[in-house]
């Protein structure tokens, strides 16, 4: 992906250097169990959203009204990795503002916060092992960049495109929220059976996987950013982060009753749809029959 020189975000927050998650007993430093991501994984959780519900369970129930926040911290320049998502992020602030503006809208830029192990959320205590995550009570993405390591080593994704759709997927969820489609899936918790509520799950995140594809469309377009082997790239992570791939390599047995984020095929798919059609509308995957 070419990307160096290109413009850098103002709504990157870098809480990295605060301490990160050092009084955390658990996931603080770097010493996160393999275990546990693993698990964390097949729970559904790469590219997750939504840590409303159980990352409510997991801080004792309820929201915080708010949030304590640290001053927003901008990533140092010599610091390749965070420039390079913070390019990616303020690629997907132009694409999604005139995508916003031709659909007689305005887009209301996200912010992206860099973290390490753990970090206070709107959402409740965002973890690493989660994978990168978005809030929309706050319109944040989380990310600690120990997950790329992560996607490249232990998923078998690596590549910097595979890096950006990642970004891409989860600016996917913020579009989802500014057009009240979040709260509307949000809604039908504990309305519909556990497997009705996986099977909607499925087509949210099957649609910022077509959201992605949809800035990566336009970013193309618009500044040529795609080198040889970058779609191969996020197709394969596409593919690697699919339910029925990551049940597999944990050993389990594949249910689909219990995909929240959709096949290996589907999530290639949807996100091949976006790329190709660059249209919201193309991204309809609650009116889609075959997913
Ligand atoms: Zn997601």
């Amino acid at each position: 992906m070419k990307w160096e020189g290109n413009r850098e975000s103002d709504n990157v927050e870098d809480r990295r250097g605060s301490g990160g998650g050092g009084g955390m007993p658990v996931f603080g430093g770097r010493s996160i169990g393999i275990g546990t991501i693993v698990i964390a994984l097949v729970g559904g959780w790469v590219l997750g959203i939504n840590p409303l519900t159980i990352l409510g369970l997991l801080s004792g129930g309820g929201m915080p009204a708010q949030v304590q926040q640290a001053p927003a911290q901008r990533p140092p320049a010599d610091d390749t990795m965070a420039r390079f998502v913070s390019t990616v992020l303020a690629d997907t602030e132009d694409v999604w503002q005139r995508v916003f503006r031709e659909g007689g809208g305005r887009y209301q830029e996200p912010r992206l916060v860099l973290f390490r192990g753990a970090t206070p959320t709107a959402c409740g205590t965002g973890q690493a092992a989660m994978g990168p995550f978005y809030c929309p009570a706050d319109q944040k993405v989380y990310i600690d960049l120990g997950f790329y390591e992560t996607l490249k080593s232990r998923l078998g994704a690596p590549g910097d495109f595979a890096q950006a759709y990642v970004i891409a997927h989860e600016v996917g969820h913020h579009v989802q929220h500014l057009l009240g489609i979040t709260s509307k899936v949000d809604q039908m918790r504990g309305r519909v059976s556990q497997k009705e509520y996986n099977a909607m799950s499925v087509r949210l995140e099957l649609q910022a996987d077509c959201f992605a594809g949809v800035w990566a469309h336009h970013a193309q377009n618009a500044r040529q950013i795609l080198e040889q082997g970058d779609v191969e790239e996020a197709m394969n992570a596409a593919a690697r982060i699919g339910d029925d791939a990551l049940q597999r390599a944990s050993g389990g047995a594949v249910v689909p009753d219990s995909f929240t984020h959709g096949s290996s095929a589907q999530r290639q798919r949807w996100f091949h749809t976006g790329l190709k059609q660059g249209s919201v509308q193309a991204c309809d995957t609650f009116s889609a029959r075959s997913l």
